[in-house]
């Protein structure tokens, strides 16, 4: 079968042998996989080894099975995958990303290829068979809505607070519509014009043009509460989104950090927090919770996600990551 193995920092359209069903488990046939955020950073940094294939954001279909739970052979279905025990202490704390289990189940080999072992842990936590009329392409955003669930979750504010999204790409644009799910009025900032007017047709109540940090606070301010946002949401690890977070929120507010920040701007204002009484939590990832509400958000098409996607093929892969990273797409869905 065919497969995007990483060499280098690159993809490369490799030949290896479809994974055998050995056991309890299934193997999927992959109709398409996101690119997600964190995909680009491995590629990015050269951080996994090479021959290593990512994706992550799977749908496919159940072609062969051995397993106690309920799927069967022609299930098409969209899975996440990490399993967390259940049963350790990090998984009592409800820190599900945390759990040594979690950051060890994968998918063998990952998204970008043509077909996937799913062992029989995943099959019965994070694997969902999908039953509505719904692309691909949307119901793949079931793992990245999922983090996002969870991180609206995680900034824990009053019903009806106001929570700012700095970074309007696909994640910011999912993560405002979790908000409003949650019962918060979503607001937007980014750097890109053309992002935050695409913004504005996904439900926030209003979105903003980040220009100068100071002018566009006091605008965001005059417009949606003197005081500042109740919370704020990083989702851009921009060099201004820290030194905007803080500006932005009001006293005694929360910052969810949802995004790694360049090593050098690491620096958070301890006396800021202190004297102004800020909260500051982060989200990382999700669980088999957030996965399930996810799919059941985006199945009864609560959360839109239509025109996000730039499907691309296996073969082009590589242009899909340049054009992630050039910001020309919102997001890659790579058609196996
Ligand atoms: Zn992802
Ligand atoms: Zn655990």
């Amino acid at each position: 079968m065919k497969a995007a193995a990483l060499k280098s920092g690159k993809f490369e359209i490799i030949e290896t042998d479809k994974p055998l069903l050995i056991g309890k488990g299934a193997i999927v046939k992959i109709a398409g996989c996101g690119l997600c955020g964190s995909d680009i950073v491995k590629i990015k940094h050269n951080s996994v080894p090479d021959g290593t294939v990512l994706g992550h954001e799977i749908v496919g279909k159940i072609v062969e099975i051995d397993s106690e739970s309920d799927f069967e052979v022609g299930d098409d279905i969209v899975m996440g995958h990490h399993v967390p025990c259940f049963d350790c202490t990090f998984c009592y704390g409800e820190n599900y990303s945390m759990c040594r289990k979690f950051k060890r189940t994968n998918i063998l080999p990952g998204g970008f290829a043509e077909y996937i072992f799913v062992s029989e842990d995943h099959l019965l936590n994070t694997v969902f068979r999908i039953s509505s009329q719904i692309t691909d392409e949307e119901i793949s955003f079931t793992e990245p809505l999922a983090c996002c669930i969870r991180c609206v979750k995680r900034t824990n504010v009053e019903y009806n607070s106001n929570v700012l999204i700095v970074g309007l790409g696909s994640i910011g644009i999912l993560m405002g519509q979790a908000a409003r799910e949650l019962g918060y009025k979503a607001f937007g900032i980014d750097l890109i014009e053309e992002r935050v007017n695409l913004s504005r047709l996904y439900g926030f109540e209003e979105s903003f043009l980040l220009q100068n940090v100071e002018d566009t606070v006091k605008e965001m301010k005059l417009n949606v509460n003197p005081a500042g946002f109740d919370a704020v949401i990083m989702t851009s690890g921009a060099d201004s989104a820290i030194d905007l977070a803080f500006k932005a929120v009001r006293d005694g507010g929360t910052i969810n950090v949802f995004s790694s920040v360049k090593s050098d701007s690491s620096a958070y204002p301890n006396n800021e927090i202190y004297y102004r009484e800020l909260t500051v939590t982060s989200s990382y990832s999700s669980s088999p919770v957030d996965l399930e509400e996810a799919f059941d958000y985006l199945q009864h098409h609560k959360v839109n996600t239509e025109g996000l996607t730039t499907i691309y093929s296996l073969q082009d892969i590589n242009n899909a990551v340049s054009d992630t990273l050039s910001n020309k797409i919102m997001k890659a869905y790579i058609k196996i």
